[in-house]
């Protein structure tokens, strides 16, 4: 069988790409190892935000507790939670075979691995050899691990297994204090486990800037999690129905532990060598500026270790279509992709951080509101949180954010970000009023 163009792997990357090849009447076949949707739907974005949109009544309750406005306490079922889980994804998964049928895209349902640089062959239920003329590797990624950090998918967890938990634990570990471990650490922490949140370097959310990092230690403290940064997790030890974690100077005992420590690329027995594409690091795929790990062959998403959201890989894959199809010849822009932390203390980042703009030797300067006095924050008892704006030569060219339902600022922060707006620009928008938007307006204008 031969086809334009061959996409290995449906997450939001191959997914988008796949969709968009076929409405440009490319005749397009689609290969799947495992289930429609990849991590992002099946063990990533959507289950995540699902266990937060579930139990954020119980963030809003403890918020209004604090204020002594409110009592009364609310009960989440956690298997009618994961039921609810395994019901959504199936939908979207039928919902996703249907729009892909509709559309022509063929869909394998296998391995598959190349054998030189024009064919491939694919293992499991489709078995068959594959020829094609354009092909896109949108593998993904899997849970990174470390030696003595290995899970046993009982006691000691990965984030795919902890969103399958039918029980919540009396006491949490997670190692590693990214959007992961935070995200999960939220749903965890509200439906009442004891958080122990364990990073290795300096801060928490270390991608993100410093002060954001400051703010979130707070605000994390005041809900009483125990947090340990600067802290080595030498080794974990999985007992009958807990798990020891040795540190260096002391022993902790939990009853389930979860490591978030990152992701690694999905490149086993992709045959890359055949078709000779070369990998960095623990296995990303090396592209050019076309997102081209060899010359008809893309690799976007997770695999070629950019930027692991799902918004970046379905972005590239479509960036993939208008280039195969010389719509759009020139390279895929290396801008900043948004991002967003979720929960009751959301994070955002947009444009360039304070690091990225020394690093390039750029001066700069920041403006900043606080969100205290906001009228939206105030009325859900969330009295945290700032925005920052980052201005170079005049022009916005990173705003950060913490504080409730900041992720909600994030579009709008990436527009000003990608027009590069000046004060001007700013002060000639209209910002409703009472909204999370008048504090960004505010942090633009440094109003304080
Ligand atoms: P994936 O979604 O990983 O899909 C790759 C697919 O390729 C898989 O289905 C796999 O089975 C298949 N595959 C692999 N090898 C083969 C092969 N040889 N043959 C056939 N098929 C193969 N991102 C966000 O933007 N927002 C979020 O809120 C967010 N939350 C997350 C929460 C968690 C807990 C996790 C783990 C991730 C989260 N992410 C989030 C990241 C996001 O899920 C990924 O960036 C995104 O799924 C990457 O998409 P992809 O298409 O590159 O790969």
């Amino acid at each position: 069988m031969k086809y334009e163009l061959v996409v290995i792997g449906a997450g939001p990357g191959g997914y988008a790409a796949s969709l968009k090849g076929a409405k440009n009447e490319l005749k397009t076949a689609l290969i799947e190892a495992n289930l429609l949707g990849g991590t992002c739907l099946n063990r990533g974005c959507i289950p995540t935000k699902l266990f937060l949109g579930a139990t954020e009544p119980i963030a809003g309750l403890k918020a209004q507790q604090r204020l002594r406005l409110a009592s009364g306490e609310i009960k989440i079922d956690l298997k009618k939670l994961q039921q609810r889980k395994k019901s959504l994804i199936s939908a979207t998964h039928r919902a996703m075979t249907a729009n892909l049928k509709k559309l022509g895209v063929d869909l394998i349902s296998g391995q598959a691995r190349l054998l030189n640089s024009s064919t491939l062959e694919v293992s499991g239920a489709d078995k068959q050899k594959i020829e094609f003329d354009h092909l896109i590797i949108a593998t993904g990624s899997k849970n990174a691990t470390l030696p003595g950090l290995i899970p046993d998918h009982q006691n000691i967890l990965d984030s795919n297994d902890i969103l399958d938990l039918e029980s919540v634990p009396e006491k949490l570990a997670i190692i590693g204090a990214g959007a992961i471990g935070i995200e999960l650490g939220q749903f965890f922490s509200r439906l009442g486990s004891q958080i122990v949140l364990i990073e290795t370097k300096n801060r928490v959310v270390p991608a993100e800037d410093p002060d954001i990092s400051k703010e979130l230690e707070k605000v994390l403290k005041r809900e009483k999690w125990t947090i340990k940064t600067n802290t080595l997790v030498q080794k974990l030890e999985s007992n009958q129905n807990s798990v020891t974690l040795h540190l260096r100077d002391e022993k902790l005992e939990v009853d389930k532990c979860l490591v978030a420590i990152g992701r690694s690329p999905n490149i086993e027995n992709l045959g890359l060598d055949d078709a000779s594409i070369e990998t960095y690091g623990p296995g990303w795929i090396k592209t050019n500026d076309y997102l081209q790990a060899a010359p008809h062959i893309y690799a976007i998403g997770d695999v070629n270790g950019q930027t692991l959201l799902a918004h970046a890989a379905s972005n590239q894959g479509e960036y993939c279509i208008d280039h195969i199809l010389g719509q759009n010849k020139n390279p895929y822009p290396q801008n900043p992709i948004p991002s967003c932390i979720y929960g009751s203390f959301e994070i955002i980042r947009t444009g360039l951080t304070a690091a990225q703009l020394e690093a390039q030797g750029k001066e700069f300067s920041v403006t900043k509101t606080s969100l205290i006095a906001n009228p939206i924050a105030q009325a859900h008892g969330a009295g945290y949180g700032f925005i920052k704006v980052l201005w170079s030569e005049g022009r916005v060219a990173g705003i950060t954010a913490i504080g409730y339902n900041v992720s909600h600022l994030v579009t709008l922060a990436q527009v000003i970000v990608d027009q590069a707006w000046s004060r001007d620009e700013v002060e000639k928008h209209v910002f409703a009023h009472p909204t999370l938007d008048e504090s960004l307006k505010e942090a633009l204008l440094n109003i304080t």
